[in-house]
């Protein structure tokens, strides 16, 4: 079932989200969010989706990076459902990727995030799993697990100046960033 998102403004957006209990996990309720969240994720062609973004305030996140989405040889993310996801920088190099959010539509800016991060996360069959990760994909989980701890994209961004509108990058924006 395709969700309602939450836009920029809504308070659910901006508290922290609660930790996934083991009986929440096995009562089925959170793989109905999480189906319900894949389906709103497709549905808007997202690269991830967090539960406060469909206006419920559980530490579960849904991504999915294809391959090569913003760069040559990168190696995207597999779909996955993250119940109570960590996140730790493996580096101090920051990386800016272009970021969007369903909350904030038709807009994106330029945010940097570590190259290079370990998550850790507990899976809809209650086993801990980790993964490292780099390119757009560890940017892609660290925007999902920021939405967790109530935090937007737009308070990373280091330069408002490239804060606009997807629709004027398409026009202007990739002619400024190949020059
Ligand atoms: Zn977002």
């Amino acid at each position: 079932m395709i969700l309602k998102v939450a836009r920029m403004g809504h308070p659910v957006l901006r508290a922290r989200a609660e930790e996934v209990t083991p009986e929440e996990l096995s009562s089925g309720s959170i793989a109905a969010l999480v189906a319900d969240m894949e389906d709103t994720m497709m549905e808007y062609e997202g690269v991830g989706l967090a539960a406060p973004q469909v206006h419920v305030g559980k530490r579960v996140a849904v991504v999915e990076v294809p391959p090569e989405a913003r760069h040559e040889g990168d190696a995207g993310f597999p779909r996955t459902a993250m119940i109570n996801p960590v996140v730790t920088p493996l580096t101090d190099e920051m990386v800016a990727e272009w970021e969007g959010c369903l909350s904030i539509p038709e807009l994106i800016g330029l945010v940097p995030s570590p190259g290079r991060i370990r998550v850790e996360w507990t899976g809809l069959d209650g086993e801990r799993r980790a993964a490292e990760v780099a390119g757009f994909a560890a940017a892609a989980i660290r925007h999902e697990v920021d939405h967790l701890d109530g935090r937007l994209y737009v308070d990373r961004i280091e330069d408002l100046r490239t804060f606009q509108f997807t629709r004027e990058f398409a026009r202007f924006g990739r002619r400024r960033s190949a020059g």
